[in-house]
């Protein structure tokens, strides 16, 4: 299968590293990336794992986000500026038929020695 970050790539040899162990990541675009295919694949023991814990979704919040992600059509993702501890980004999505694009600068920070997702702006 490819990969929901990158068609170039097959899952295996992208975001599957990730996924299956955190501290494989090296760069803050990675950990970014596998964010993203984590939301199209709904793996959110990852989407909480690769997230600050200050600024982690509550249970609440994650059950929405989990009601969300499954509900919309992943398109595909475009990095546009990426650096040492920032990713700008587009997510492209069918939401209710309608194409919507989420653009977001977000930023990250190493906490228990692996990268992770601090906000967004
Ligand atoms: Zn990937």
């Amino acid at each position: 299968m490819k990969c929901p970050c990158n068609t170039l790539k097959l899952y295996n040899d992208c975001c599957k590293k990730a996924h299956q162990n955190i501290h494989s990541v090296a760069t803050a675009e990675i950990l970014m990336r596998s964010r993203y295919s984590a939301f199209v694949m709904a793996n959110i023991e990852y989407l909480q794992k690769s997230h600050h814990s200050s600024t982690r979704p509550s249970n609440i919040e994650i059950k929405e986000i989990l009601t969300w992600t499954k509900s919309v059509e992943w398109v595909k993702l475009e990095v546009l500026e990426s650096s040492e501890n920032y990713v700008e980004f587009k997510a492209y999505f069918y939401e209710n038929g309608a194409l919507n694009i989420i653009q977001e600068n977000s930023f990250f920070e190493k906490e228990n020695n692996h990268w992770v997702y601090k906000n967004g702006i």
